[in-house]
């Protein structure tokens, strides 16, 4: 059997033309307003951020870039991010991690208003996310989701087994697949007989940060696999937590990389975005 690829990059793609759809048919005096902090010179982060302004200015989002110098101090950071905070231009505020060694990224990530916190890291945003309530969630676990769903993967009562338990990825998926009434196995690298709890699923997720770490014999056969894992190898090919060739020969679906979440990511930043300019306007009327 060879697994049906899930095709991250269409998906991300279809996902962004519903978005500029809809921004479009807002007409230009609803635009929602995005703008993305960086501090520091590291080239992978300025690649990130250049890529969201350019998907941002392809689908009509307002974006800003505040590039601030490496050795920028902690009070300086929350002070843009409190001036934005009160920009009524700006609808999503999102600070490019890692920030460097002598800031504090809790204390900055909790300035941002939660009502801007795209990225779904603000505690209360979290709690939210516990709580089954409305409000921002980190763009990759919905991502995983997005693409679940236009793939027609059916997640009530699923087996769902996570691997990894990040508050970036782990943790938020495994709840968001809760919500969504699958059953939910959260592991990582305590957990016993780890190839056995994986047998389990019937939606895999690997978010682990180790090449190829997920192999054939952890996979029940058609199983839906999504490859969370971005991992440069030593001869400079990237690939994901998953051994892709033979676990597709097993799994009846699964993401590659790149091309699978990677794409998606983005994509759910600017839907938050989006949604935030409409919480706004819910919270005006
Ligand atoms: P992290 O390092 O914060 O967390 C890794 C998790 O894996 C930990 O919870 C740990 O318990 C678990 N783990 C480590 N070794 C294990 C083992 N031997 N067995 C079982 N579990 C083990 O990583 P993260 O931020 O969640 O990222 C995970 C991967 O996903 C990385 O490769 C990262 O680059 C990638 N990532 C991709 C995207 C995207 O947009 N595609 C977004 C975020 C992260």
């Amino acid at each position: 059997m060879s697994a049906t690829r899930i095709d991250g990059k269409q998906i991300a793609k279809e996902v962004r033309d519903d978005i500029q759809r809809e921004i479009s048919a807002r007409g230009a005096k609803d635009v929602p307003g995005l703008a993305v902090i960086l501090v520091g010179e590291d080239p992978a982060s300025q690649v990130y951020v250049r890529n969201k302004r350019k998907m941002c200015e392809a689908v009509g989002i307002y974006a800003e870039e505040y590039q601030l110098p490496e050795n920028t101090s902690e009070d300086k950071v929350i002070k843009q991010v409190e001036s934005l905070n009160q920009d009524p231009k700006i609808h999503g505020i999102l600070v490019q991690l890692p920030l460097p060694k002598q800031i504090n990224t809790r204390r900055v990530l909790d300035t941002v208003s939660p009502d801007k916190d795209v990225d779904g890291f603000h505690y209360m945003n979290v709690g939210k996310l516990v709580a089954n309530r409305p409000g921002f969630v980190s763009c990759t676990p919905l991502g995983i989701i997005a693409l679940l769903d236009r793939s027609k993967i059916k997640i009530e009562g699923a087996n769902a087994v996570v691997v990894g338990r990040s508050d970036i990825v782990g943790k938020p998926v495994a709840l968001l697949l809760l919500h969504r009434h699958a059953t939910v196995t959260l592991s990582h690298s305590r957990t016993r007989d780890l190839a056995a709890v994986c047998r389990e699923a019937d939606i895999l997720i690997a978010a682990i940060g180790k090449p190829q770490f997920i192999t054939k014999d952890m996979v029940k056969p058609g199983a839906t696999v999504i490859d969370v894992g971005i991992n440069r190898l030593p001869d400079g090919r990237l690939v994901g937590d998953v051994d892709f060739d033979p676990v597709s020969e097993i799994a009846g679906a699964m993401t590659p990389v790149p091309g699978g979440v990677g794409p998606m990511t983005i994509a759910m930043l600017l839907s938050n975005t989006l949604q935030s300019l409409k919480f706004t306007e819910k919270r005006g009327r």
